[in-house]
């Protein structure tokens, strides 16, 4: 992927994350990595104002927020320069405020397996990680720490993130995690959901490796 096309996708993604209700007015941010380099939104820009030439660019290797643009990075630049460091296989993030998904993060709960798509994230659970200020070393921390070995988290009294080794994936996620919100919310709501054992889910993590869109080169 050239970094042309990269400010491309990172637009019509946001545009996307809009017209599906995941994200409002400037909330929420997204980046994908090209080689060393980090492509990511403004800062408090709202995706219908955004155009390509306003995505930022950030070296990989810089921990002091180092940027070229016209206009600062997403206040959160440092989880996503954090996340493409702790994980080599990333080179999408997408970070909202989308309202189940939120919700649940109010409450602090983690999801846990009540649909088996829970294994779209890469195990029996969604966790959500501690709460920090928008924008610190400290939420950056708690972040990287709870997509160890997952491929979505929820954020206390914040939002939600999604990773994938490409926009595409990443924003699935980002559809099924608030799916997946909204079902445990409303299933918590009228009783007492039933939560599917772990081998289960460790078995259809498996299977997913071959579901859901990929890149052409993986398609069987
Ligand atoms: P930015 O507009 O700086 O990306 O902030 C939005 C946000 O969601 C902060 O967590
Ligand atoms: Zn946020």
């Amino acid at each position: 992927m050239t970094e042309a096309g990269g400010r491309e996708e990172i637009v019509s993604a946001a545009v996307e994350l809009e017209r599906l209700g995941l994200n409002h007015g400037s909330a929420g941010n997204l980046s994908l990595r090209v080689e060393d380099v980090v492509l990511v939104t403004p800062s408090g820009v709202p995706a219908r104002e955004l155009r390509n030439e306003m995505i930022a660019r950030m070296p990989l290797a810089d921990a002091q927020g180092a940027f070229e643009g016209p206009l600062p990075p997403t206040s959160e630049w440092r989880f996503h320069l954090d996340i493409y460091r702790a994980r080599p296989d990333v080179a999408a993030v997408a970070h909202m405020h989308s309202t189940y998904a939120t919700t649940l993060a109010t409450l602090r709960r983690p999801i846990p397996a009540v649909h088996y798509m829970i294994a779209a994230f890469g195990g029996p659970s969604v966790p959500c990680v501690g709460y920090a200020s928008y924008g610190t070393p400290e939420l950056s921390r708690l972040v990287v720490e709870g997509l160890k070995d997952r491929d979505g988290a929820l954020l206390a009294n914040h939002g939600a993130i999604v990773v994938g080794a490409d926009m595409r994936r990443a924003l699935w996620r980002a559809v099924e995690l608030e799916a997946l919100a909204q079902v445990y919310y409303l299933a918590a709501m009228a009783g007492e959901p039933v939560v599917l054992p772990d081998d289960e889910i460790w078995r259809t993590v498996e299977r997913f490796k071959s579901y859901g869109p990929r890149r052409e080169a993986e398609r069987g």
